[in-house]
């Protein structure tokens, strides 16, 4: 027991929540935005340009505009390689914050760290938390600092990716009748990309106005990513379904200018402090060349458990870290996986109890504090971190409408049920998140065909293989960017993209060196670097059993080694990986590639 906690009472209110929860259809629960669905995804902010079919070669075309393409774009070209196009299906590039312009979108972890190439752009972030057109400016900012839009290829989705063995060439065709080719290809097209829908009974019946937050409609709520107030929502009745992440940072603007607002809870997430401040520039003056590559790893060293010095960034991330390593070191144990665990379950206990208490401290009225209540560890959901959401519902025509766990009943022409009350509305907000753990294929919107045929997909039927998550046997000259089976740093993805980004420039200009035509990853290395993984592969915190379903937890479901595959890093945390693929690639070796 925990100081004042009585730790089992609490396993067991937490296993209750839990189970209200279950529910056998896991993932299959949401709706996929095709057919009568599929205007939830049109662009909303750039028109497509006109432009040729195109059938020409380049060297690397990354596909993806998003952090992984543009840091894989600069360190080709900071390695000397001129001939890259990354193509996006978005208007511009951003990725992630291209599509996400909601009102209030900021990054939730520190600029200084997630904000990828500050020192190369010469950047100062302006907030430790910098908001979501600042961010976009400087996904800009990279593109156009390394020639990225030189030969980009913007609102143009890829639709096949064939390798063609004779001529040693990928094509590529898109949706915009291109039919490229590259000598190599890189794909970073996001693991929570593609957005989905509820599966509430009655969804296609609603005739009033509705969208995802992902595709904010700002012509119908007036205002601007910036934050101006949604003018013309003050005479509206509006409903937002889902409270996860990307909800906690747009209610508090929706609650300031709807005439009624309706939230929607199934889960309450955990809400812990902000403190957002903006950046001295004297004080940014002071840092010293290197300092961003010194941050990067000093975060991560003490977000995973480690040891630094000082804490450079300070925040509920590192918090989590540092907390958990306190707790083995006065339990005077050694370092443990099994003593990590336990010293976990009590500081989470702590930390989720000042977070249950923060709920009462800002939440005046009391039924409604209830319910905003998260019972689950920090880390079964996405922790969030705000300073003005619990004080939302302050706001006298904001409502939280609890479901209980059980979510909305149905939707019909005009609003929502839920606990057996209707709800007029003239608009609902999808704020219902992206597909994870589905088919990469049909999250990518295109399958990759390698050597005599085979699919990605195929290879991948069982889980993921691969080499430190970016090669794959089979697929010569092809590269995957992403945090899986790397250092799978989930706290701040933008550094496991840059090191990825730096391990494929390397590779690619070595194979060009040598003047390889082919770059490919030996069954047998591929096949050890799995077994390496799954030898050491732990369950992830945001795994227990004990958990409330949500995305972490592939929707409380049992996921096997398939999930275990696509969901594991390197055993020895992510300090360790980053040091490896360091070591490894300036080696020379490239131990475990073929050059031919
Ligand atoms: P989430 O998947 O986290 O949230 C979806 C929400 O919809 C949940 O609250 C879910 O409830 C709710 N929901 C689903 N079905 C129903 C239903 N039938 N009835 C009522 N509610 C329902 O999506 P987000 O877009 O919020 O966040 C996705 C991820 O994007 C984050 O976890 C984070 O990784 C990233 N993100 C990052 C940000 C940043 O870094 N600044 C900001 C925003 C997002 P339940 O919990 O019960 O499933």
């Amino acid at each position: 027991m925990t100081t004042g906690i009585d730790a089992e009472a609490l396993r067991e209110k937490y296993r209750a929540e839990r189970d209200k929860r279950l529910r056998p259809d896991g993932n299959e629960q949401y709706i996929e935005p095709v057919g009568k669905f599929a205007h939830y995804l049109e662009d909303p902010y750039v028109a497509p340009t006109p432009r040729e079919p195109l059938s020409d070669e380049v060297t690397v075309a990354f596909i993806g505009g998003g952090f992984a393409g543009l840091v894989t774009g600069a360190r080709l070209k900071q390695a000397g390689i001129d001939s890259v196009r990354i193509i996006e299906k978005g208007g511009d590039f951003g990725g992630t914050w291209y599509w996400n312009r909601y009102p209030g979108a900021q990054c939730d972890t520190a600029a200084f760290v997630y904000l990828p190439l500050l020192e190369e752009t010469g950047h100062m972030p302006s907030e430790k938390y910098t908001h979501a057109p600042e961010i976009l400016d400087h996904c800009r900012r990279i593109a156009n600092h390394f020639d990225l839009y030189d030969d980009a290829c913007l609102s143009t989705e890829v639709t096949g990716l064939d390798w063609d063995d004779d001529a040693k060439r990928w094509i590529i065709r898109t949706n915009r009748s291109d039919e490229m080719r590259a000598r190599y290809v890189a794909m970073g097209t996001g693991p929570l990309h593609r957005p989905k829908l509820p599966g509430i009974a009655g969804i296609e019946c609603y005739e009033g106005h509705s969208f995802h937050t992902s595709r904010w409609d700002y012509e119908y709520t007036g205002g601007d990513p910036a934050g101006a107030p949604l003018d013309r929502l003050g005479d509206k009745r509006v409903g937002i379904i889902g409270t996860g992440a990307t909800a906690v940072q747009c209610i508090p603007h929706l609650a300031r200018s709807c005439g009624e607002l309706f939230v929607f809870q199934r889960t309450p997430s955990s809400i812990d402090v902000r403190n957002n401040h903006p950046i001295d520039p004297d004080w940014f003056e002071t840092l010293e060349p290197g300092w961003q590559a010194k941050w990067l790893m000093n975060f991560t060293t003490l977000q995973t458990g480690g040891f630094a010095d000082e804490d450079l960034v300070m925040d509920g991330w590192t918090d989590i870290g540092k907390r958990i390593r306190d707790k083995v070191m006065s339990s005077g144990k050694e370092f443990t996986r099994e003593n990590f665990i336990e010293a976990y379950e009590d500081s989470d206990d702590e930390k989720m109890t000042e977070i249950r208490a923060r709920v009462d401290a800002l939440v005046h009225d009391r039924e409604t504090a209830e319910a905003l209540k998260p019972w689950y560890r920090q880390l079964c959901k996405r922790p969030c971190f705000h300073d003005e959401y619990l004080d939302a519902y302050n706001e006298p025509g904001t409502h939280l409408i609890d479901t209980d766990g059980k979510g909305v009943e149905r939707i019909d022409a005009t609003g929502v049920w839920a606990n057996g009350e209707h709800y007029e509305l003239d608009c609902l907000i999808y704020a219902s998140g992206f597909e994870v753990g589905t088919e990469y294929a049909r999250r990518a919107g295109f399958d990759a065909v390698g050597r005599g045929g085979e699919k990605l997909s195929e290879h991948w039927a069982d889980g993921m293989q691969s080499l430190h998550g970016i090669h794959v046997h089979g697929f010569p000259n092809l590269f995957v960017v992403g945090p899986t089976q790397g250092a799978n740093l989930i706290s701040n993805i933008p550094h496991n993209l840059t090191e990825a980004g730096q391990t494929i420039a390397t590779i690619i200009a070595h194979t060009i060196d040598v003047g390889a035509s082919e770059v490919e990853v030996t069954e047998t290395a591929e096949q050890a670097w799995v077994e390496r993984l799954e030898a050491g592969a732990v369950a992830r915190m945001t795994n227990s059993p004990d958990c409330t379903p949500g995305y972490y937890n592939n929707e409380g479901q049992p996921t096997g080694r398939r999930g275990r595959l696509n969901s594991m890093g390197y055993p020895e945390g992510p300090v360790a990986y980053f040091q490896y693929i360091d070591a490894w690639r300036n080696s020379g070796d490239f131990e475990g590639l073929e050059f031919r």
